[in-house]
């Protein structure tokens, strides 16, 4: 089987380790020319690193992440705890695998340093797809093209593989816009609980403050949403003002205030809600990650759901081949990411503590293929 992955994003590369995994080989085709220290976290709930784990990247992980000991809400205007779960060890017991706080790069060097040079053409963008009587042929920027019999699109939100398949999609921009910084630990060091992942919750559903920490607890990640009547670009590596994020937040808690203060650099991105798709491929064509399935940040499931698709989609690749395990695969995955994205766009996990099992327990190595 010819296989080619289009992005090499975190469910792309995920995708190239569990096929080899399952004793199949790929070739992963990403447009950026180098891989570099973009974007800032990523949230690897217990169901991301179980995934994860047996793909030879958990010792890498472990050595660069944080575990956050609590899951805290707090009232964004008086401060007060609403909820506290317990995590790290807790989290581990309960769900055989802990949960992870990460730089996106150190989980993409992680990912890398496993697939190999060997695996990936970097600076190769695709620009569309089409399915043929004899698999898929493949047209890229370069002018260059090839046959593949499976092509799987895991290029993320703005994904050329599915435009392919299902034609130009308008998602709705929901007025809300976040912004991401990364700050040294040691300047917020004096708040409560900064070991913790805490949620601070404002009057509206998309009003909120977020922190936890990364890099081994030597720094530390703020998240932040903020109206705004309209937008352009939807985008993970444009940086925002930070003053715009701080005066919306003026009548916040002074713990959370202080963790905007602490920032000197931002990204901003635009929010947009996509209804889940009932359809995610055709012929040796299929979906994956972002691609298929973009969700609002509020769960925290982008990357945990594009791993789990890469470990379902890969086994059902080895048992069933294509185009079977394609839709086998599908099946599988569309009901439970359609539930994630829907909930995601509610903002309302966990806010007054509740149970995070039917998220956090999923085992993509023992779902029935
Ligand atoms: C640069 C960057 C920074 C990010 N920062 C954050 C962050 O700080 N926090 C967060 O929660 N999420 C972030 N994300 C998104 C997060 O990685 C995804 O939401 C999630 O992990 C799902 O992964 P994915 O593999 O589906 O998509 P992604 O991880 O977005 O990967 C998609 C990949 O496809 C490549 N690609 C796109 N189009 C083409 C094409 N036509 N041909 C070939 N390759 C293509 C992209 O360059 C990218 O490498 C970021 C994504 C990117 C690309």
């Amino acid at each position: 089987m010819r296989i080619a992955i289009i992005g090499g994003g975190i469910g792309g590369l995920t995708l190239a380790l569990a096929l080899r995994r399952e004793g199949l080989d790929a070739t992963v085709h990403e447009k950026t020319p180098t891989f570099g220290r973009v974007g800032a976290d990523i949230n690897l709930t217990p169901n991301a690193v179980r995934a994860l784990d047996p793909l030879g990247v958990g010792e890498a992980l472990r050595a660069e992440a944080a575990r956050p000991r609590f899951r805290i809400s707090r009232d964004g205007y008086t401060g007060e705890v609403t909820s506290r779960l317990p995590m790290s060890d807790a989290a581990e017991e309960a769900y055989g695998a802990p949960q992870l706080t990460i730089h996106r790069a150190d989980l993409m060097t992680a990912l890398e340093g496993a697939v190999g040079e060997d695996t990936v053409r970097l600076g190769h963008a695709l620009e569309g797809c089409e399915a043929t009587d004899s698999g898929v042929t493949l047209r890229f920027a370069d002018g260059s093209s090839e046959e593949a019999d499976v092509v799987v699109g895991a290029d993320g939100i703005h994904s050329a593989v599915r435009r392919s398949i299902l034609g130009a999609e308008h998602p709705e921009f929901t007025g809300t816009v976040a912004y991401r910084g990364v700050v040294p630990t040691e300047r917020v060091a004096d708040l409560p609980d900064i070991d913790c992942f805490t949620k601070f919750w404002g009057k509206d559903r998309y009003t909120q403050i977020v922190t936890f920490p990364l890099t081994r607890g030597e720094e530390t990640f703020v998240f932040a949403t903020e109206g705004r009547e309209a937008w352009s670009e939807e985008s993970w590596t444009t940086p925002g003002r930070i003053e715009d994020v701080r005066a919306a937040y003026g009548d916040f808690h002074e713990d959370a205030r202080a963790l905007l203060e602490a920032c000197d650099d931002v990204l901003i991105s635009a929010l947009y809600v996509r209804d889940p798709l009932t359809t995610w491929g055709e012929g040796g064509m299929t979906l994956l990650g972002d691609a298929a399935h973009p969700m609002m940040p509020f769960m925290a499931q982008g990357a945990g759901q594009a791993i789990e698709d890469a470990v379902v989609l890969a086994r059902n690749l080895a048992a069933h081949g294509s185009p079977d395990g394609l839709r086998r695969y599908e099946d599988l995955r569309r009901e439970r990411t359609a539930q994630i994205q829907v909930g995601s766009r509610g903002n309302e996990w966990l806010k007054e503590g509740g149970n995070a099992d039917w998220v956090y327990a999923y085992d993509a190595w023992t779902v029935a293929v």
